[in-house]
């Protein structure tokens, strides 16, 4: 190729001038390449509009950032770093030797914010096991920062900061256990490498799981020797017995405020939870008491130990549930063991 003309070897391989995609942000180092083949000087200008390139490099008026340099090898490739300021189109002319041209033309735009976007959409989700998620998608420019707090209500807020992904998007993952029912607020800053941020903020709402299968634990690790139901004459067993040794402990099932302790006729010693949105649970037959009623307690907490108090035939927990005043087969909700 060292002695074909310079207008063939450009149209053999012709020149390729490549500026990043997109709008270049004004101010900012971007780099240039400039691919060919060929054994003669090569040019290249960089000026401001979209005008087209003259036919000799001795006619151009840009800036000059290759400025006849021969290369001696038959096909190069090189990398041009450039920063411009002034907003708008620019165009980069070529030139292999002095006829053949190629040109390229991008934009200055202001200095970047024209993706940052705040889209919040919170959802509320929840199960049994894992009591509730809620997905904030963010969508913001590439390699943003997301910084997202939330409010509980009632409580402390928390706080939770990612890095957008390629495409400048995410989706966040926000769990709340079940004490956390009720709306919220959220805050959402999302920062971009250049410093703009937006905020957006809200509410979202989170559910109850009280109910939810699996809720509720078992409150004693032993054989049902009395279902729920009617048993004859008509009488219901409002609840199931439980059997174990006395002494053994007995769990709350779920976290609630304890909202009577003690002697009840018929039960005897009697623990009774209220867990909110109707679920009330209630132990009974205890030999002791470790609860007062207004406390809190925590799922699994011990209440009490097993007993035989009051009309009994052996020592059992008799555990009972109410759903809005009803009494509820207790089996309905126990999470399985
Ligand atoms: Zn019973």
């Amino acid at each position: 190729m060292r002695h074909v003309p310079a207008a063939l070897v450009a149209a053999a391989v012709p020149l390729q001038i490549t500026v990043p995609p997109h709008v270049i942000p004004s101010g900012h180092v971007f780099q240039l390449g400039i691919e060919g083949s060929g054994h003669v000087p090569l040019w290249a200008f960089v000026r401001k509009g979209r005008a087209p390139c003259t036919g000799t490099p001795y006619e151009e008026q840009g800036t000059p950032i290759v400025s006849g340099q021969t290369f001696d090898w038959d096909g190069f490739s090189l990398d041009v770093l450039l920063r411009r300021r002034e907003l708008g189109p620019y165009t980069v002319c070529a030139f292999l030797g002095t006829n053949a041209v190629s040109r390229a033309v991008f934009r200055i735009g202001p200095t970047e914010s024209r993706n940052l976007a705040v889209d919040v959409t919170a959802r509320r989700g929840r199960s049994a096991r894992r009591p509730g998620t809620t997905v904030f998608h963010l969508l913001g420019s590439r390699q943003a920062r997301a910084d997202l707090r939330i409010r509980w209500q009632g409580g402390t807020g928390s706080r939770v900061r990612a890095r957008l992904g390629r495409n400048g998007a995410r989706s966040l993952r926000v769990p709340w256990s079940c004490a956390r029912v009720g709306m919220h607020r959220y805050s959402l800053t999302v920062r971009d490498r250049y410093g703009n941020s937006r905020t957006r903020s809200g509410s979202f709402r989170t559910e109850s799981c009280v109910g939810l299968r699996g809720f509720f634990i078992w409150p004693l690790h032993g054989f049902i020797t009395s279902y729920f139901g009617y048993a004859e004459r008509g009488r219901l067993h409002d609840g199931i017995d439980i059997d174990d040794n006395r002494s053994s402990v007995i769990r709350a099932a779920a976290w609630g405020r304890v909202t009577s302790a003690g002697w009840s006729d018929g039960y005897g010693n009697l623990t009774v939870i209220d867990h909110g949105e109707g679920f009330i649970t209630f132990y009974g037959h205890q030999s002791r008491i470790f609860v007062h009623a207004g406390q809190l307690v925590r799922r699994g907490q011990v209440i009490g130990h097993v007993g035989c108090t009051a009309s009994c035939t052996g020592t059992h927990l008799h555990f009972g549930m109410h759903v809005h005043g009803a009494s509820v087969n207790p089996l309905r909700y126990l999470r399985g063991r």
